[in-house]
């Protein structure tokens, strides 16, 4: 599946210059030239990856990295200009992952991206934990607190989404074009249905609840 890359940048030439040059390399990108859009961006389509640009109009970009951290752990990769090299401290105190100082070449920014996504998939390839949670993606084996769980085919795909965004809110809409491959026109309870089956398993011994209902929206695997 292609790996998904948000570009937060305002200046359209390097936007464009971007989009086209990773878009030729395989990975699925979209491009907001603002902070707020960019930031609403990340949440609702929980990108790979994050290209931020530090200087943007209103939220700025160390704004934008301190709000997508608190929400989550995509991996940001921070532009930064020649003149603003101090920056980039903060930058990485906000929560950027790496820095760029403009102007750069391509490839240099083509191998931070790809290192970063390789990082980000090298901690634990097979194995995802959350809590008391552990989920194997190799052997397709789910515990709770050593507990085994037997999980259907589309439970266990729910489950490795949430296990793989931890702590973001995932809507219904994303949640039904990931996992189910298209559009259920918001008409279909199916994904209350499987939601109810994963609690009840996950819950069986009166653990905590793991999965949250994010009212209006959709989802989320955190503590309660
Ligand atoms: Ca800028």
């Amino acid at each position: 599946m292609a790996e998904r890359i948000l570009i937060i940048e305002d200046e359209i030439k390097i936007a464009d210059f971007l989009r086209r040059g990773l878009a030729y390399e395989g990975f699925k990108v979209e491009v907001t030239h603002d902070g707020e859009t960019g930031l609403k961006a990340a949440r609702d389509n929980v990108p790979d990856l994050v290209i931020l640009d530090v200087m943007l109009p209103g939220l700025d970009g160390l704004e934008v990295a301190r709000r997508l951290r608190a929400g989550g752990e995509t991996p940001i990769l921070m532009l930064t200009a020649k003149d603003t090299v101090p920056d980039k401290v903060k930058g990485f105190e906000s929560g950027a992952d790496d820095y760029l100082v403009k102007p750069f070449a391509f490839e240099e920014l083509l191998a931070r991206v790809k290192a970063l996504l390789r990082r980000n998939k090298a901690v634990d390839q097979t194995t995802f934990r959350f809590s008391d949670l552990s989920l194997d993606t190799g052997t397709r084996e789910v515990s709770r607190g050593g507990r085994k769980i037997d999980l259907t085919t589309k439970e266990f795909d729910l489950l490795h989404f949430f296990i793989l965004h931890p702590r973001q809110v995932l809507s219904r809409e994303l949640i039904y074009d990931r996992i189910w491959g298209y559009d259920f026109g918001g008409e279909s309870n199916i994904l209350e249905v499987y939601i109810r089956y994963l609690r009840s398993k996950l819950e069986a011994q009166n653990e905590p609840r793991l999965i949250q209902t994010v009212r209006g929206v959709g989802y989320a695997l955190r503590e309660e």
